[in-house]
């Protein structure tokens, strides 16, 4: 496994070609076309681990499914024995066709459907983390009429400012996440009374790309003090979920390593011995195990400013345009070409269309670049927008490469689609 460390896994090989793994990106561009996706199964498995062994049973890491659901990246995942935390029926059913187990999965979620709750039921998944008083009325009717129990944990607001892009940030007062905290020993007693209901822990995600440790730890000091006025009233919870949002490097970020987070919140927790940590990571296993490989179409100069147009857009990777998110773009091979200071921007017609802004790099039309740290809320929030099939998904596992998922023809862009009878006149 050559040089695949979590925040470095690709890197430049012979030659100064960029490689994945025992692959160098070209033979992957010319084998599967740009734009497409590609991860490392190394880096995912070497990411995974370094949480799950600092958090080995009774504790629990649940992989936030959102960050990248491809079937083979959850496979990689449930292989590996993780468990999963989803936020729609789609995910669960990914999960199951993945090989995960259903009692390893954690259902979050602010508006899950009478459906959702019944398929989830069904499947008996491992806990409901829910996020309202209704939501707990509607579960505990379900679950009776299904004479199935539904275990839960609250999803609570600890209102702590994650200090994050405010799209991301989930634990303040006025975001739509959870439950106040104010609120949280009233819910829990009423959900004591209710039928078909088993509690057995709290939850809370306060947001996402965190970089530092104090966050976290001022929402478990919250939690803890939850725990301590249930177990005043009799209720005994099993643990305790800190949800996920390690930040990662995506240029000069320097978030805590895994596992001083992790023991920091341990530490913490030594005075409860009856409490698991359950943690749900997403973005800390895959952002940087993927990459998007897209080609240089066109070098332009509008007489003020540069522009390097390649093939992927912000269809392909909406983080850039949506969350102003830097990602670093950088040679796939070498380049001697004169060096172009502008903006990497996509072929969608939206000014709000890049990938990154004020570049410096020697390219030229036909070259291959490499837009890193694309593993995580990449391909997962893609679209189809101006009629271009989502890109191709592949898996480099050593001198492998595996297609996970292929090119969409313009044939499953407009399935479903039909057009209206003909008008007479
Ligand atoms: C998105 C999400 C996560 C994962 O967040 P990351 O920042 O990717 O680690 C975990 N838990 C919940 C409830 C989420 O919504």
């Amino acid at each position: 496994m050559p040089n695949a460390k979590p925040q470095q896994p690709f890197f430049h090989g012979s030659n100064n070609v960029l490689h994945v793994e025992q692959i160098a990106l070209p033979n992957i561009a010319e084998r599967f076309g740009t734009p497409c996706y590609v991860y490392s199964r190394a880096v995912i498995t070497e990411n995974w681990r370094a949480f799950s062994e600092q958090l080995p049973a009774p504790h629990k890491v649940c992989y936030a499914v959102k960050a990248n659901s491809n079937l083979a990246v959850l496979q990689v995942l449930a292989d590996l024995g993780a468990g999963f935390d989803v936020v729609s029926g789609g995910e669960i059913a990914r999960v199951i066709r993945a090989g995960g187990k259903a009692a390893d999965i954690v259902f979050s979620g602010v508006a899950k459907s009478d459906a959702e709750i019944r398929y989830a039921l069904e499947l008996g998944i491992g806990q409901f983390n829910v996020e309202s008083d209704a939501e707990l009325e509607r579960i505990s009717a379900i679950a009776t009429a299904m004479q199935h129990t539904a275990r839960i944990s609250f999803r609570v607001n600890p209102d702590v400012d994650a200090k994050t892009h405010p799209y991301i940030a989930t634990g303040l007062e006025d975001n739509k996440f959870g439950i106040p905290m104010q609120e949280a020993l009233a819910t829990y007693q009423r959900a004591a009374t209710l039928p078909g209901i088993e509690i057995v822990g709290a939850d809370c995600h306060i947001g996402s790309q965190l970089t530092e440790i104090e966050p976290f730890l001022a929402a478990l000091e919250r939690m803890l003090a939850l725990v301590d006025s249930l177990t005043e009233v009799g209720i005994h919870l099993h643990h305790i979920d800190m949800g996920g949002g390690l930040g990662v490097t995506y240029t000069d970020e320097e978030p805590p390593q895994v596992a001083s987070y992790i023991q920091a919140m341990l530490k913490r927790m030594a005075d409860y011995p009856h409490l698991s940590l359950y943690l749900e990571p997403g973005r800390a296993i895959v952002a940087n195990a993927g990459v998007l490989l897209t080609k240089v179409e066109y070098l332009k100069f509008n007489g003020h400013k540069h522009f390097i147009m390649v093939d992927a857009g912000m269809n392909d990777l909406l983080r850039p345009s949506l969350y102003q998110a830097h990602h670093d773009i950088v040679n796939v091979v070498a380049s001697n070409a004169p060096e172009v200071h502008g903006d990497v921007v996509g072929p969608v017609c939206e000014t709000g269309d890049f990938l990154g802004q004020n570049r410096t790099m020697r390219v030229a039309a036909g070259d291959l670049l490499a837009v890193k740290s694309a593993g995580a809320y990449g391909f997962t929030m893609s679209s189809n927008y101006n009629t271009r099939p989502r890109p191709p998904e592949i898996m480099v596992a050593g001198d492998q490469a595996f297609l996970i998922r292929a090119r969409e023809t313009l044939e499953d862009v407009w399935r479903g689609e039909s057009l209206i009878p003909a008008s007479e006149g």
